[in-house]
């Protein structure tokens, strides 16, 4: 399964449990946190308000 359509932010923790693997993988090398949530991800698509991490 894709979980491209929407943000990390917007998950359900059901969904979340249920793909913990993928999520895992997205959030394994953070390179964008959100500026909202407070999540990390390393690409931007998953973030509702993504802004690039700092050094
Ligand atoms: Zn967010």
């Amino acid at each position: 399964m894709k979980l491209k359509s929407k943000s990390l932010c917007g998950f359900k923790q059901s969904v979340i449990k249920e793909h913990f693997d993928e999520f895992q993988r997205i959030v394994s090398c953070p390179r964008y946190v959100c500026g909202k949530c407070a999540r990390v991800a390393g690409q931007k698509c998953f973030l509702c308000k993504a802004r690039k991490l700092g050094k």
